[in-house]
């Protein structure tokens, strides 16, 4: 954190964003912030929370603060201080700017730190991943067949929340047919019928870290056409695997995925082909055409090709995966095969 500050040239940071606080302190709460100096590492928050925050927060000196949080922050910022700008409102920054006037924008430094796990915080996305490896294995006994799709999504929330889930990391994605063709399809209240493919995209948070994976399944004999987009999806899926590890470019990562889909199918995703997941379901780095740099040991993210027809249908298939120096570790323990269910 302090070389991060000298990398930088800031005297003192203040970290704002809760997630960012939680990923630095350990703290749960709903109002608290922190603020780094070269040798000090305070943490504010209001009476309601100071109790937790001596139970959470170990290595910062917890301060309570009244109404005037911002006053307090203030007067513990020194010289150059970093501020997070993508998650300060801009009359928040002007309060702040009247009582330290030297302020500087600093996004993105905390979610650099985010975006290395350290094994502690593998071992919670491999525990929320296998959660999420249990719905799978439920509805492929239970089916899927005649059940609405937000029937199913609720089901998943319910069984993630029982197998000791802190909640899902996202409204499920239950999608039949011609709504799986929707990146981002919100479940329907028709029945899903047989002989067709079910996107179904769900995720646990444990411990405050999410898990996101796909799996489109099956209900019955599907046309030709179909079969072969999904075993199109599937080699596609196979080759982005193959090639995640430490010092891949995330923009070629993604375009070469693309290659095997327009070789094989003659289409492609629209959406990037994976993105960052730890404390928040969608964080550092990202693969996509936009992506930037490369992949480091310890990311953690996911590898999602699809393939969308407009009114016929969808299919997705999402790893979570951990990077390491010369391949990755594949979190999600779920079939890739193409499962069919009644
Ligand atoms: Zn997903
Ligand atoms: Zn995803």
């Amino acid at each position: 954190m302090v070389a991060l500050l000298e990398e930088r040239s800031l005297d003192s940071l203040l970290v704002s964003d809760l997630v960012n606080v939680r990923y630095l302190t350990g703290f749960t709460g709903t109002n608290g912030a922190c603020v780094v100096t070269g040798s000090e590492r305070f943490f504010l928050t209001d009476t309601r929370y100071t109790e937790l925050a001596r139970r959470q927060v170990s290595d910062f000196t917890v301060v309570e603060v009244g109404q005037e949080l911002l006053r307090d922050i203030a007067a513990r910022l020194v010289g150059r201080a970093g501020f997070d700008d993508a998650h300060l409102s801009v009359r928040t920054h002007g309060k702040l700017a009247a009582a330290h006037p030297d302020l500087v924008a600093a996004g993105g430094l905390v979610e650099e730190l985010r975006a290395v796990k350290e094994p502690g915080e593998l071992d919670a996305l491999r525990a929320a991943t296998a959660l999420a490896d249990g719905a799978y294995e439920s509805l492929r006994s239970d089916g899927l067949v005649g059940r609405t799709e937000r029937e199913v999504a609720r089901w998943i929330v319910r069984f993630l929340e029982d197998q000791g889930a802190d909640e899902v990391s996202f409204p499920p994605i239950v999608a039949a047919a011609d709504n799986g063709a929707l990146p981002h399809a919100v479940p329907r209240d028709v029945p899903i019928p047989a002989g067709t493919l079910v996107v179904i995209d769900l995720g646990a948070r444990l411990d405050g870290y999410c898990s996101d994976c796909t799996r489109t399944f099956a209900t019955g004999p599907l046309p030709d056409s179909q079969a072969e987009s999904y075993e199109g999806v599937r080699d596609a899926q196979r080759v982005a695997v193959d090639e995640v590890r430490a010092g891949i470019s995330c923009k070629e990562i993604d375009a070469d995925t693309r290659a095997v889909l327009e070789s094989r199918l003659g289409i492609a995703f629209e959406h990037g082909l994976g993105h960052g997941v730890g404390l928040d379901v969608h964080e550092a780095p990202r693969l996509a055409r936009t992506g930037e740099g490369s992949l480091e040991a310890g990311n953690t993210v996911t590898v999602e090709p699809g393939v969308y027809v407009a009114g016929e249908f969808g299919i997705r298939i999402e790893d979570l995966v951990a990077v390491t120096e010369d391949g990755c570790e594949i979190l999600t323990g779920f079939t890739k095969e193409l499962v069919t269910v009644d």
